[in-house]
C-alpha cells in the first residue's frame, strides 16, 4: 500500500487544515480528536509518512521510534492524566477500524475508559 499524501493528518501536518494542538516537536504532533469518544481524546502522530504501525516498524528510524513513544507519555502529562491513567490505542487496517491512513495513537482519558473492546 502506498502512503496517501492527501489523508487528513497529512493535511494537518502541512498546515492546510487546522488542529487543536497539544504538543509538537521535530518528529511528532499531538492534537485533540475532532470527534472525542471519551472526556479526553487526543491523538499522537509521527511527522513522517507512515500508514500504520506495521509500516512505521518497517521504515522508521530509531530516533523516530523513541520520539513517538516518548511523546505519548509526555502528552499524558500535559493532559494531566498520567497519574490516573489512560488508554493508548492504534487501529491498523480495515479490520482494525483504521479510518485515517497515517499512523496515530489515540489517547483516551479523563474518565473510566471502559471495556477494552466493544
Ligand atoms: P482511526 O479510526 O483510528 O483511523 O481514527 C481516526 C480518528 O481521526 C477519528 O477518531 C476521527 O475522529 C479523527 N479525526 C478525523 N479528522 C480529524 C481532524 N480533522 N482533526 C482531528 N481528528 C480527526
Amino acid at each position: 500500500m502506498v502512503y496517501d499524501k492527501n489523508n487528513i493528518f497529512a493535511k494537518i501536518l502541512r498546515g492546510e487544515i487546522p488542529c487543536n494542538k497539544i504538543f509538537e516537536n521535530d518528529h511528532v504532533l499531538s492534537f485533540y480528536d475532532i470527534n472525542p469518544q471519551k472526556k479526553i481524546h487526543a491523538l499522537v502522530i509521527p511527522k513522517g509518512e507512515y500508514i500504520d504501525l506495521d509500516d512505521f516498524n518497517k521504515k522508521a528510524s530509531e530516533q523516530e521510534f523513541i520520539e513517538l513513544y516518548k511523546a505519548v507519555s509526555h502528552v499524558s502529562k500535559l493532559l494531566g492524566v498520567s497519574d490516573k491513567g489512560y488508554r493508548m490505542l492504534s487501529n491498523i487496517g480495515s479490520d482494525g477500524g483504521q479510518e485515517v491512513p497515517h499512523l496515530h495513537f489515540h489517547i483516551f482519558a479523563g474518565e473510566k475508559v471502559g471495556k477494552m473492546v466493544s
